[in-house]
């Protein structure tokens, strides 16, 4: 509801992507690093981006097992670059921190306590108790649309208008508040 205001902003952010592998083990990140979600000894995370990246190293230091699947060449690949000391750093600590990455392949399924993946020589199986989908983020603007045929003048910023980042977020919000 957006009574008695001239101007709404609205900064909803975003919905993790989600692809049906059909079974209770598969999560999102977010429920993973907010404790909704208790994973085993053994985890598979599809999508090498950042958030992929950066909940291995965390779980890793968990003590647990963790096993990256990523359909390009190499992971961190996509929206960057990133700095260059953070990338470097990112590797090395996953390096280090035993994490396995497997790039140029695909999930398929999960089945019998392991995610099935499809390679260049055909499927393997990668033994897991939970599988966390970090495939990226669409925005949320369900609330935007429900306000904006109303008589506020509704905007958007940040991961609701498009997913970015924290500085972009912080753009969008400034370059608005200077305009009303
Ligand atoms: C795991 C992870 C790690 C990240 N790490 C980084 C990083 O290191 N650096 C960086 O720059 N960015 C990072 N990002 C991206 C960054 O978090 C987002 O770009 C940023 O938070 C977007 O800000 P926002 O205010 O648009 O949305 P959000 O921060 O998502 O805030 C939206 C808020 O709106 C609330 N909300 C939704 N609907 C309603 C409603 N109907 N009524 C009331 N409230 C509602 C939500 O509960 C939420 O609190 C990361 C993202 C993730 C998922």
């Amino acid at each position: 509801m957006a009574e008695g205001f001239d101007n709404v902003i609205v900064a909803t952010g975003s919905r993790p992507k989600r692809f049906p592998l059909g079974a209770a083990q598969i999560s999102v990140a977010e429920e993973v690093l907010n404790g909704q979600v208790e994973v085993g000894s053994d985890v598979a995370i599809i999508g090498g981006g950042l958030v992929g990246c950066e909940l291995a190293l965390w779980l890793a230091n968990e003590g647990k097992g963790v096993t990256i699947v990523e359909q390009l060449e190499d992971i961190l690949a996509l929206n960057g670059p990133l700095c260059p000391a953070n990338f470097e750093m990112l590797r090395a600590l996953l390096d280090f921190k035993g994490v396995r990455i497997i790039c140029g392949a695909t999930a398929k399924g999960y089945e019998a306590g392991a995610l099935i993946v499809g390679t260049a020589d055909g499927d393997i199986e990668v033994k897991a108790d939970n599988v966390v989908e970090c495939v990226g983020y669409t925005p949320n603007s369900d609330l935007f649309e429900d306000l904006r045929y109303g008589k506020a003048k509704v905007n958007k910023i940040g991961d609701s208008r498009g997913v970015a980042n924290i500085m972009n977020a912080i753009w969008d919000a400034y370059e608005l508040a200077s305009t009303i």
